[in-house]
């Protein structure tokens, strides 16, 4: 069997960035599982994916534009200071969360200069390079079920 379209896959995987620091990792923990081709994961690992056995090691090199895409400046606001709740405890550096018309999101605090709020709704992976490490450990067909949900059910997934 191997990683196509609506199969359910189980990775443990090593992601880090380009100084080579470990951003994330499965080792250790649970191994991630997800339905390929449906957007369970990012674009470009998927394609990098596709066609893998179970056993198999891969390094994938990822390109923001393929993993959590560029930086758009749009999305780096300036707020009103006075518009946080507990605006005591605002300080560079710290995630906030902001309502917007796509529901609530994280956002960064990247400056605070008087009543004025630098945030920046980005997600703090675009614009960045990602370096996978992947393993396959398991390889099984979706259940129709699950693609009716598009996420999978059981180990690794949802229990409901
Ligand atoms: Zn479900």
């Amino acid at each position: 069997m191997i990683i196509k379209k609506e199969q359910v896959v189980t990775i443990h995987y090593t992601l880090k960035d380009k100084e080579g620091t470990v951003i994330d990792s499965s080792k250790g923990e649970q191994p991630l599982t997800y339905i390929q081709g449906i957007g369970n994961i990012i674009p470009g690992l998927e394609a990098q994916l596709e066609g893998k056995k179970v056993g198999e090691n891969i390094d994938a090199v990822i390109e923001a534009k393929d993993a959590y895409g560029e930086i758009i400046k749009e999305m780096i606001q300036v707020v009103p200071k006075s518009g946080f709740e507990g605006d005591d405890e605002l300080q560079e550096g710290i995630q906030v969360q902001v309502e917007t018309d796509n529901g609530a999101i994280i956002a960064r605090v990247v400056k605070i200069e008087g009543d004025d709020v630098t945030l920046d709704l980005n997600h703090p992976l675009a614009g960045e390079t990602l370096f996978f490490n992947v393993d396959v450990v398991d390889i099984r067909p979706a259940t129709t079920e699950e693609l009716d949900h598009g996420h999978v059910h059981g180990p690794g997934g949802h229990h409901h």
